[in-house]
């Protein structure tokens, strides 16, 4: 662990490891293949907890919520919402109405109008597909790709269930809220469209603990096709670097220190211009490959550049027009 102070609790669950980064922040980090999606986390205010997104996977979801009780001796009152991607959102239906979801006004409206479709697409998944996958499950080998395929027909069972319905938010905001707890003072602020329209990052001043939600993937490609990867790099710089704290919990990937955020932002830039040096030669940016990045960035491992390319191509092509 980079951060010494950063210390790995002995928290039994099939889905994550959980780290206490603060006096009163807790990360949890999403084990490999878990079907876990986005990471999460819970803060303890005194008189009350939050949680920090729900997660893709409701296993994960009560894993989670027997975490907060564990740690903070109580039902967490409030979930906040980093924006509206399932795989962060999903696992607020293991959660009922005494705890309020929150979010940004922006975040909710992606809920509201994108959701739904993608909700609908799964549950329109053509059964043949269905069928295949549960095939592929029992001859499938390699224990990695056969826990894969694992986890999707598990999501797509889940969102095909007759009782599915997605958890919303309760209370949404402009630009920021402040939780004030009894021992600690939470910021919940809203930024430039980035990661998506309408993220939202949880800052807590007196510990230095930042919860980026996507804004950071830690050493590994961040999805760039939901929001805006110019506003992206300036909200590094402008806001993100800017901040006073030492440890954030991204979106994906492990519990990492501000430096993070620059080689993420190199990533964005990098890409940025392969995508546009390929143009500029009449050639797809879907042949981008990991050997055009600098060393840095080669060992990264993750399907999400290759939909990064395909956006980039659509991308520049309607920004030509
Ligand atoms: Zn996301």
């Amino acid at each position: 662990m980079l951060l010494d102070f950063v210390e790995k609790l002995d928290f039994n669950s099939d889905y994550f490891d959980l780290y206490k980064i603060s006096n009163n922040a807790y990360g949890a980090i999403s084990k490999k293949n878990s079907g876990m999606g986005g990471n999460a986390g819970f803060v303890d205010l005194g008189n009350f907890s939050i949680i920090i997104d729900t997660t893709l996977n409701d296993g994960a979801a009560k894993d989670l919520q027997k975490a907060v009780i564990h740690y903070t001796g109580k039902e967490p009152k409030i979930i906040v919402t980093t924006h509206f991607h399932m795989d962060h959102i999903k696992g607020n239906t293991v959660f009922d109405s005494s705890t309020l979801i929150i979010t940004s006004h922006r975040t909710l409206k992606n809920i509201e109008t994108e959701n739904p479709k993608r909700i609908e697409d799964i549950k329109n998944t053509d059964p043949e597909e269905v069928a295949k996958m549960e095939e592929a499950l029992k001859t499938e080998q390699d224990q990695e790709k056969k826990k894969e395929i694992e986890n999707n027909l598990l999501y797509i069972r889940s969102i095909q269930a007759e009782d599915f319905s997605l958890r919303g938010a309760d209370v949404s905001f402009e630009q920021e809220v402040i939780l004030h707890g009894e021992k600690l003072t939470v910021q919940l602020r809203t930024v430039q469209k980035a990661h998506t329209d309408g993220d939202v990052i949880i800052y807590i001043p007196d510990e230095k603990v930042l919860f980026a939600g996507d804004l950071l993937f830690a050493r590994t490609d961040p999805w760039l096709g939901s929001g805006d990867p110019e506003g992206w790099v300036s909200l590094i710089d402008k806001e993100l670097l800017k901040m006073d704290y030492q440890v954030v919990v991204p979106g994906h990937g492990q519990i990492a220190s501000k430096n993070e955020f620059e080689v993420e932002k190199k990533y964005i830039k990098e890409i940025m211009e392969l995508a546009n040096k390929y143009m500029d030669a009449g050639e797809e940016p879907t042949k981008i490959k990991r050997e055009d990045f600098s060393e840095e960035l080669q060992s990264w491992k993750s399907p999400i550049l290759e939909w990064n390319t395909t956006f980039l191509t659509e991308h520049l092509k309607k920004h030509e027009n």
